[in-house]
Order: structure tokens, then sequence, then C-alpha cells
């Protein structure tokens, strides 16, 4: 922790909506270091990929130039100025910060109320931004949120470029899951993948622990990763979703909801005013029970899978697509949830 980790490269760091805008600032900067966005600073919520990136652009650079690169986590730096001063070395402590071609830190609202840790950084900041020397920062928060920041370091960390990491879309955790299966050479069907892609929706790292933990469990019980399997495995982490939720609920509910009869939700009418609610219905059903799709197919009137598959995806993505689509599923499943 703190150090610059080879396993966080470009390479492998999967590009979709949420972080391109973040992965592309972190390319340039990896290209001309010190040269266009400076500082660069990325903010996001937990596990979304902050300290991949700025690791991939650290990598890029190693591997490309001899650049000196200081790679530390706000929660370091801090600890090593307490060290400093502690020992009388302070003149080191800086000294060794502004020979650098890239400062990197990571988490940097660790630093936030701590005057001391402030004060220097700031001073260190000004030395090597003077000199057009690159300063990556993350912060889960952006900087104007940062409260108990100083003004002058809140104001400067604001110069060069803010970008923020969003949480990805269903394709991109789809993306993101069989690229890490991949790695980790397991084979994990699709709805396998789609169980977890739809139920693990907001921080990669949760999907990668679900991931490993299956892994853990194929491998160690010699099974394969199936939907029960993965259902059982993961009950913890599902158990949020997992209700007593009856499909008649949510197919009266949103058959309400959207004015249709009930009926329709089984029938195999095309027409968008009854089509339309019954893929909502469908995606309903796979958020908030514990069905596969062929179960949810047959009470839909015996629907095929893929069809409900691809429900479930045309749903999310419109989700992830349109905003007030969004708000007013949310509405809806949080109705049923009570
Ligand atoms: P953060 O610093 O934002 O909390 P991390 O960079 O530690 O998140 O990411 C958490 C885990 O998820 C890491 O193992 C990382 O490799 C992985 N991860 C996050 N986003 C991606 C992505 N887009 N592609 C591949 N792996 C990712
Ligand atoms: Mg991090």
């Amino acid at each position: 922790d703190g150090y610059i980790d080879p396993r966080f490269t470009f390479e492998n760091f999967i590009v979709g909506s949420g972080n391109e805008f973040c992965h592309a600032a972190a390319q340039a900067v990896a290209e001309k270091p010190g040269a266009i966005y400076n500082p660069l600073y990325l903010y996001g919520g937990v596990g979304l990929g902050k300290t991949h990136l700025i690791n991939a652009v650290a990598n890029a650079l190693i591997s490309k130039n001899n650049y000196r690169i200081a790679y530390r986590t706000g929660e370091r730096f801090t600890n090593e100025l307490i060290q400093a001063i502690r020992n009388g070395s302070t003149d080191n402590f800086r000294n060794q910060y502004r020979q650098v071609d890239v400062l990197i830190i990571d988490d940097i609202q660790f630093i936030a109320g701590k005057d001391r840790t402030q004060e220097e950084f700031f001073h260190t900041f000004n030395a090597l931004y003077e000199i057009k020397k690159q300063i990556i920062l993350t912060s889960d928060r952006s900087p104007r949120d940062l409260t108990n920041l100083m003004e002058r370091l809140r104001s400067r960390f604001n110069w060069g470029l803010v970008a923020d990491i969003q949480p990805p879309d269903l394709e991109t955790r789809l993306a993101i899951l069989s690229s890490k299966a991949e790695l980790a050479g397991v084979h994990m069907d699709r709805d396998v993948a789609n169980l977890l892609a739809t139920r693990i929706t907001n921080n990669v790292r949760e999907l990668e622990g679900a991931l490993t933990r299956l892994t853990a469990h194929a491998t160690l019980t010699g099974r394969t990763i199936d939907v029960t399997f993965a259902r059982h495995v993961l009950r913890d982490l599902l158990h949020e979703e997992i209700r007593a939720i009856s499909v008649e609920d949510i197919q009266k509910q949103i058959a309400a909801y959207y004015n249709i009869n009930i009926r329709e939700m089984s029938s195999s009418k095309r027409s968008r005013t009854v089509a339309f609610p019954r893929q909502v219905a469908m995606y309903a059903c796979k958020e908030l029970t514990t069905m596969s799709l062929p179960e949810i197919g047959a009470r839909f009137g015996g629907k095929d899978h893929t069809t409900i598959l691809y429900a479930v995806r045309k749903i999310a993505k419109m989700r992830d697509e349109d905003e007030d689509f969004d708000e007013e599923v949310s509405r809806i499943i949080a109705q049923l949830r009570r």
C-alpha cells in the first residue's frame, strides 16, 4: 500500500462509460507529463479505478523513461512528514520531494484538516509546479467538497484538470468481469456474469471480490461456476437483493403503473405500449428475485431466456443513459421493495 503496483496498467484497464474521461486524461499525462494537465486531479467513489489509473501512469512512465516518480498515499505522505519532524529531518523530506519529475498522491483527502501536512504539501506543490513537474492527485471528493482543506490548496487543485470517475454501466461491468475472469483463467457463463454485473453495480472492487470468491470456491470444491453455485457462494453479497417479492407483485404493480392489463405481461403482443412495461417487469424480476433467466421467462408466458436477457440489458442501458427514466425505475423498484 502506498507503492507503485506493477499489476495496474493501461493494458488491463477496461475503458467504458464512467471512466473514459479519466482514462483519456491519465493517458495524456502519461504521454507528456507536466505539459498539459497539471495538476491532474481524479476523484470519485471507492473502488472505481482511481488507484489503478494513477499506477498505470506511473508504470507507463517507468517503462518509457527514467522519470523520477514519487508515489505516495496521502496517509504515507503524512506519516513521513511526522517522522521527519520527529527526527529533525524535514529538510531531507522536502528535498526528496522536490527532486522528482512526477509526484503522485493517492487519496489526497487524507491531508484535509491536517494543517502542518497541508502547509508542507503546499510548498512542495509550488516548487514542482513552478518547474513544470507533473502532479497527480486522487480523492474521494471534488476539491470543492473537501472540507477542511486550505483555500490555497483548493484553488491549486483546480488549476489543472479535475476529472471525476463514475460507476461503470452494465456493459462495462460485464467487460471488466470477462477480462478479470480471463486473467484468472476461470470460465464463467453468461448467466453468472450477468447475475454479478446486474447485482453488484457501483463498485469494481466488489465485483472483483465476488469473482475471486467464486474462483476460490470452484477450485477448492471442484465444482463448475453456474448460477446456482454463484448464488450460494455469494449469498451474503447478494443478500440485500434476496427478498420475498413475487413475480405476481412485480407484474401487477408495473402493469398498474403503466396502465396496462396484467394479462399483457404474459402475452406475446409486441406493441410498445405493452412490450415496454413487460420489459421493465422482466428487468425488475431480475433485480428483485433470485430467479434465473429461464425461470423468469417461464413466468412471462414461456418466453426464452434470451428475451429476458435482452430486456434486462435494454432497461439497464436506458437507465444509464436517461436520468429521468433511471429515476422512474428506481421509484418503481423502491415501491416494490416496500
Ligand atoms: P479506487 O482507487 O477508485 O478506490 P481501485 O483503482 O483500487 O479503485 O480499483 C479497485 C479494483 O478494481 C482494482 O483491483 C482495479 O484493478 C479494479 N478496476 C477498477 N476499474 C477497473 C477497470 N476499468 N478495468 C479493470 N479493472 C478495474
Ligand atoms: Mg484508491
